[in-house]
């Protein structure tokens, strides 16, 4: 993989672009791809973001995201526009397979292929040209940096602003991790010197909810939660009838596994849910457990150090007697400080 700053001259020159990330995309995932989508459309480019799915109602705000393709709903059409691209952005991904369906026309594509993402383990050989930094707090930070390295910065508009920001207070949990750096502040002093209303953007990601999610999660805080004080961890599960039960569609259940973490003295939480046709599992630390190697190693995931995911194709039952029993050779860790 080449370095990213090699494109800016390539750039100078229309061409098609597609701009795609991964799966349900979070606000940092959406928000990177428009932020660069309004950055590129302005470069002259004809751009597409593609998501590999469908994604949560509260990101429908996103200027732009009416213009967004989702694959599963469009498969000819991707292909097509995939197939024709110069330019392949891959955003806020490690590995092909987190765009699900999408992998294997990912790598058929003949396009050349960018990536811009802060997780851990990047499989770089994918790509030709890019950029992996996991001291990012977010991809949409990195492509604030590939907007300012390339001498863009009067191009930042409202649209630009606004797909950035909401990535950056969804990906540092709204400034509290750690990765919520000196340079993050800076870049949002520079967009609140721009004029961005920031207030708007926390009510549209996060006030924006319909009643049913907040009886679902008073559901599964009351049911579904197992504490255990002597590992420092807290362990979630959701079945597919409480997803029935409470209409759950995507985007209900984000943050949902952060919730634990405010309960004195826990340093993990786990949380799986019995969705569609896989378990899919996440994890969020505090302190010196590794829930990217945890994922990797036991769940077939990854992402960062504190936090990641996975998924497997066992039942709910099995996931969780698995978690039980590897999680307790993990005591050091949880009760270090
Ligand atoms: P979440 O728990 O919000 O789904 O994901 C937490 C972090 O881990 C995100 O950065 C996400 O991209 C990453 N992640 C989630 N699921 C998987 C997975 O199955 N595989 C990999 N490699 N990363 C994942
Ligand atoms: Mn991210």
């Amino acid at each position: 993989m080449q370095s990213i700053s090699a494109i800016y001259s390539k750039l100078a020159t229309p061409g098609k672009v597609v701009i795609t990330t991964h799966q349900k995309p979070d606000p940092d995932a959406m928000g990177s791809s428009l932020g660069l989508y309004h950055l590129l459309v302005q470069l002259g480019h004809e751009v597409q973001v593609i998501s590999p799915t469908n994604w949560a109602a509260f990101l429908e705000w996103m200027p732009g995201c009416d213009r967004v393709l989702d694959f599963e709903r469009n498969l000819q059409k991707c292909e097509s526009i995939l197939f024709a691209a110069n330019w392949i952005f891959c955003l806020d991904f490690n590995t092909l397979s987190r765009t699900k369906r999408m992998a294997e026309l990912l790598q058929k594509a003949p396009g050349e292929k960018v990536l811009i993402d802060h997780h851990r383990e990047p499989e770089t050989t994918a790509f030709t040209y890019g950029i992996s930094d996991t001291s990012k707090s977010s991809t949409c930070e990195m492509v604030y940096d590939f907007i300012m390295q390339g001498g863009y910065e009067e191009r930042i508009n409202e649209a630009i602003m606004q797909c950035l920001y909401a990535g950056i207070i969804g990906d540092t949990g709204s400034f509290r991790f750690p990765t919520a750096t000196a340079t993050v502040h800076e870049m949002v002093a520079h967009f609140k010197r721009k004029g961005l209303q920031h207030t708007i953007i926390h009510e549209h990601v996060y006030d924006n909810f319909l009643e049913n999610r907040f009886r679902f999660i008073g559901h599964v805080l009351t049911n579904r939660l197992e504490v255990n004080y002597e590992l420092n961890m807290a362990l979630m599960w959701v079945t597919k009838q409480d997803l029935l039960r409470f209409q759950i569609k995507t985007g209900d259940t984000e943050g949902l596994v952060n919730y634990p973490l405010g309960i004195q003295g826990i340093k993990l939480s786990a949380l799986i849910i019995d969705r569609d046709e896989k378990r899919k599992w996440s994890f969020r630390s505090k302190g010196a457990f590794d829930c990217n190697t945890f994922a990797r190693r036991f769940f077939n995931g990854g992402g960062h150090f504190n936090a990641a995911g996975g998924e497997s194709d066992e039942s709910l039952e099995a996931n969780l007697k698995k978690f039980r029993e590897e999680i307790a050779a993990f005591k050091n860790q949880l009760q270090s400080i």
